[in-house]
């Protein structure tokens, strides 16, 4: 796979518009020569004309081996698991999406010393503008607790920031399936350019995912031009068969997802990984009741970051959750996109 460079990664995966957005290939080019332009509806990287394995004839081909784009999509819906339970923070979470647990297990995790720092995305709370993000206080993963949903933000590319200029070597990711798929491709690379980057995250932490938009076509666009909804006066956006807005001053706003059916990123026509399959915990509100987070527990690491925020008070568990409804929803991802796999997206 050596051989391969942002060409192949072009021709493959950015012309035909798979890319997901994850932002991988930007964190691990060793020439920083991949990037994101602003503006609506990015759809893929560039690169600025420079590859080590193309100008410079040396072996690299890191951006094409993490790549989740490249290779058959999954079409499992729940995955492997150790347990399924629903769970809650244990303390006050203001801005929390659900039950707050992502927020517990991770605060937790630092508290203890279990991590040095979370990657994941937060926004200007002005614009409602999403950006990577590397964390290294409880008290700010609190602050910034919640979903962003008009997402394009490459969230992994502040993975090169958190292990290659902090270089911290225990790090957390919060991240939607295809960021997790990344991370796994990370894992089971034996290049060494790579490396580095595998042996630093010590926790995944996958969240389901339907499908993310774009910012400026959404906020901008749908919201502040169509809809006169003023982006700094919104304080929760939800997504629950159709996207809720709470306003600050209380008032709510909805919008059918058709309505919303052309800001979504055109990657994630062909996703159909909702519940995070290679995560070691599994985060979403399908499931579990109002007030609770449904948790997809697959791996020990998993399981004993969970149990040490149970043992320290941060996380309680409140009960066992619907699989039939999880299950459900991830069957209807995967009917939906499937059929997009070969297609071109434009
Ligand atoms: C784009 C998107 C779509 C989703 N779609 C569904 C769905 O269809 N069905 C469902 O059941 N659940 C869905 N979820 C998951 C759900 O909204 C909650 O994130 C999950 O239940 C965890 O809730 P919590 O209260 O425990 O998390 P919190 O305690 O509020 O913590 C959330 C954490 O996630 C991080 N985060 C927020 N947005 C992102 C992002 N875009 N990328 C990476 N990290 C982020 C925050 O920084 C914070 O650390 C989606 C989430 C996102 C971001
Ligand atoms: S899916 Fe991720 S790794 Fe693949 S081209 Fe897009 S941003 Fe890069
Ligand atoms: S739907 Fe898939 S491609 Fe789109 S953001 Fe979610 S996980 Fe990524």
């Amino acid at each position: 796979m050596a051989e391969k460079s942002y060409l192949d990664l072009k021709s493959e995966v950015w012309d035909p518009g798979r890319c997901s957005g994850c932002g991988a290939c930007i964190a691990v080019c060793p020439a920083d020569a991949l990037f994101f332009e602003e503006g609506e509806m990015v759809t893929s990287p560039k690169s600025n004309g420079y590859c080590k394995q193309v100008t410079d004839g040396v072996l690299c081909g890191a951006c094409y081996e993490v790549c989740p784009r490249e290779g058959d999509q999954p079409s499992d819906t729940l995955g492997e698991y150790l347990n399924l339970i629903a769970a809650k923070a244990a303390f006050d979470v203001p801005r929390r999406q659900t039950g707050g647990a992502v927020t517990a297990i991770l605060t937790n995790a630092l508290d203890e010393g279990l991590i040095d720092a979370v990657v994941t995305v937060t926004e200007d709370r002005w614009t409602q503008k999403p950006r990577s993000v590397v964390i290294t206080k409880s008290e700010v993963l609190i602050h910034e607790a919640g979903s962003r949903y008009s997402w394009w933000v490459p969230l992994l590319s502040s993975l090169k920031n958190a292990v290659i200029d902090k270089k911290y070597r225990r790090i957390a990711i919060v991240g939607v399936p295809c960021v997790v798929q990344a991370i796994a491709r990370m894992r089971a690379s034996n290049n060494d350019l790579i490396k580095p980057y595998a042996t630093s995250i010590r926790l995944i932490i996958g969240l389901f995912c339907t499908e993310t938009f774009d910012y400026a076509s959404l906020v901008l666009g749908k919201l502040k031009s169509e809809k006169k909804i003023d982006p700094t006066q919104i304080k929760k956006m939800d997504v629950r068969g159709k996207l809720e807005i709470l306003m600050q001053n209380g008032e709510k706003a909805s919008l059918s997802l058709k309505e919303l059916e052309s800001c979504v990123r055109k990657g994630c026509h062909l996703c159909t990984d909702l519940t995070s399959l290679l995560s070691d915990i599994s985060a979403g509100s399908v499931g579990s009741p109002a007030g609770s987070t449904t948790l997809i527990i697959r791996t020990s690491t998993g399981s004993s970051f969970v149990d040490n925020a149970v043992q320290n008070n941060k996380l309680i568990i409140t009960g066992g959750v619907d699989k039939g409804e999880i299950e459900k929803l991830a069957r209807t991802k995967i009917e939906k996109n499937s059929k997009n796999q070969y297609k071109v997206i434009r």
